[in-house]
């Protein structure tokens, strides 16, 4: 029997987070996820792994660029063993380090599936064999998420994959359906793309991202119109069946579609759902919301004092740092200290190339909300740092309230845009206004200098922009 201040459940970005900051404030703290060490989705099957691949993805892009500077490379020759070996070690050494923290905080770490007995007692089925019960006055739930996938999109065969089996390379296919243009979806047809494959985006909706603001998606969707052979929108797949000579697909819907077509393989990328499913929680207070997120409060309390709840499982945006930001609110909380999750800005990004970043208020919220915004846009081709990388194919924009000039939002789409974000985050956290961005000198040639000049674009004092203010 083990005995605790503080379990947690699910040792994800959102879990480990909060074991470690529990033991740091002198917590016995408790992590139990069916892993070796912690990771959870993001870094053994999420956000690292898809990283990894992007940042090759984008190197081969550039190398073919480069023909446009006089350098040539040739055909690049792709080893698939190698570069899954690369990803698999990328992997391997972040988890070994979570592990290797996890020792050091002296947090008990027990590989296994939780199940809940009671508001303070779990069971914990060891991957090693037997089981461990578990005692404790506190417990954080962070089980995350899985993928969605409806029926339609169901078919029991290895080359109709969900983003675990794409990450896995097992092999590049001649042609890949991306079925869902979000995250995923195009995070991962970029790799494939990247690779060789002949990559088609199917998007049940009228754009790609529906979360995103259109003039950054529209600057993604040209180069993806390069890139990828076709992007299939308003259009869905009805029926999907799998024969010798690949996946035979029925689209309905968009306009100009040839109705049935056959690719090598189909990956499947049409959202997450949270992983509540934990045996005996019904057995608690906590209760779920009609999506399946289990409800919880500003301090991430569930309905069940004793249980808190973390990351993809209580909701969206299911973004691995926002489960952290959760995680440690949840243990300050638990600890006595007086926190709540309350953010102004949560930062999302989109790794493809070009990159879309967003944080706080975009313009289709306000417009939906009926909220008056003023937009600030610099577009990077007026940028010195933009024209030396050739890559102009960005803008910068803010979001800014016409009554106290404050920053409300900032929306980015550009190489390396997953970057710049950070500024607009703490702008926005920092109660910023534009005059603040306008007059901290950022150094030059930087992209960064396009969040200043955003700024001097509000005033109608842009140095590189020739857009006087109207009065
Ligand atoms: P998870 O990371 O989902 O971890 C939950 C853990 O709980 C898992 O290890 C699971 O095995 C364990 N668990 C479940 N049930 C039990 C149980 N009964 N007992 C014990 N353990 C249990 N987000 C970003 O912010 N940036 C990105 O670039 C990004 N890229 C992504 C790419 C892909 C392909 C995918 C799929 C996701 C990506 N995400 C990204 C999303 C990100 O992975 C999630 O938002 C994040 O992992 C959520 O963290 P979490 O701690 O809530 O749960
Ligand atoms: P998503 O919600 O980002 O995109 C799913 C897309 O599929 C949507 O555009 C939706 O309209 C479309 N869709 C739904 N049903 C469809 C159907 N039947 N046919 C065609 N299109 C359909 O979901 P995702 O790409 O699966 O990613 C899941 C979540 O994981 C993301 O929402 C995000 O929270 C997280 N994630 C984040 C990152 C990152 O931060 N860079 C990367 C990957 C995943």
């Amino acid at each position: 029997m083990v005995s605790v201040q503080v379990v947690v459940i699910g040792g994800g970005p959102g879990g480990y987070a909060a074991a470690f900051l529990a033991a740091d404030l002198g917590l016995k703290t408790a992590l139990v996820d069916p892993e070796q060490n912690p990771g959870g989705v993001c870094v053994y099957r999420g956000c690292i792994p898809s990283k990894a691949l992007l940042h090759v993805a984008n190197l081969l892009a550039e190398a073919r660029h480069a023909e446009a500077w006089g350098i040539g490379y040739g055909e690049p020759t792709i080893d698939l063993n190698k570069l899954r070996a690369f990803k698999d070690q990328v992997v391997a050494r972040l988890t070994g380090g979570t592990g290797l923290l996890v020792k050091s905080r002296k947090v008990q770490y027990l590989q296994g599936l939780a199940d809940v007995t009671d508001a303070h007692t779990l069971r914990v089925k060891l991957k090693a064999g037997g089981e461990e019960t578990v005692q404790f006055e506190h417990a954080i739930i962070a089980t995350g998420s899985v993928p969605a996938v409806p029926a339609s999109l169901k078919l029991e065969d290895p080359r109709v994959m969900d983003s675990t089996a794409a990450l896995d390379l097992p092999d590049i296919p001649k042609s890949l359906l991306v079925v869902g243009g979000g995250y995923i979806g195009l995070e991962l047809g970029s790799v494939y793309a990247a690779l060789g494959s002949a990559v088609t985006v199917v998007e049940m909706t009228g754009g790609l991202l529906p979360g995103a603001d259109r003039d950054l998606v529209d600057v993604l969707a040209k180069r993806i119109a390069k890139t990828m052979k076709a992007v299939l929108l308003n259009t869905r797949v009805v029926q999907m069946k799998a024969e010798a000579g690949g996946i035979r697909v029925t689209f309905e819907g968009g306009e100009n579609i040839e109705r049935e077509q056959v690719f090598d393989r189909v990956l499947v990328a049409v959202g997450r759902r949270p992983n509540a499913s934990v045996p005996g929680l019904d057995r608690t207070g906590v209760r779920l919301d009609e999506r399946g997120f289990i409800v919880v409060d500003e301090q991430m309390r569930t309905g069940e004092p004793s249980i808190f709840a973390i990351g993809d499982v209580v909701g969206e945006p299911m973004l691995a740092h926002k489960a952290s930001h959760e995680g440690r609110v949840a243990v300050e909380v638990i600890a006595g200290h007086k926190a709540a999750f309350a953010p102004l800005a949560i930062p999302a990004v989109v790794f493809t190339d070009p990159e879309i970043a967003w944080a706080g208020l975009t313009e289709t919220q306000a417009q939906k909300a009926g909220w008056t915004v003023t937009v600030a846009k610099f577009p990077w081709a007026a940028s010195g740092r933009a024209i030396t990388l050739d890559r102009v194919d960005g803008l910068t924009k803010l979001l800014i309230d016409p009554a106290t000039e404050r920053i409300l939002g900032v929306g980015i789409v550009g190489s390396g845009a997953g970057e710049l974000i950070a500024e607009g985050v703490l702008a926005i956290e920092m109660g910023a206004n534009a005059t603040d961005l306008k007059l901290s000198i950022h150094p030059h040639p930087t992209l960064t200098e396009t969040l200043m000049e955003a700024g001097e674009v509000f005033f109608g004092q842009a140095t590189h922009v020739y857009k006087p203010k109207r009065t």
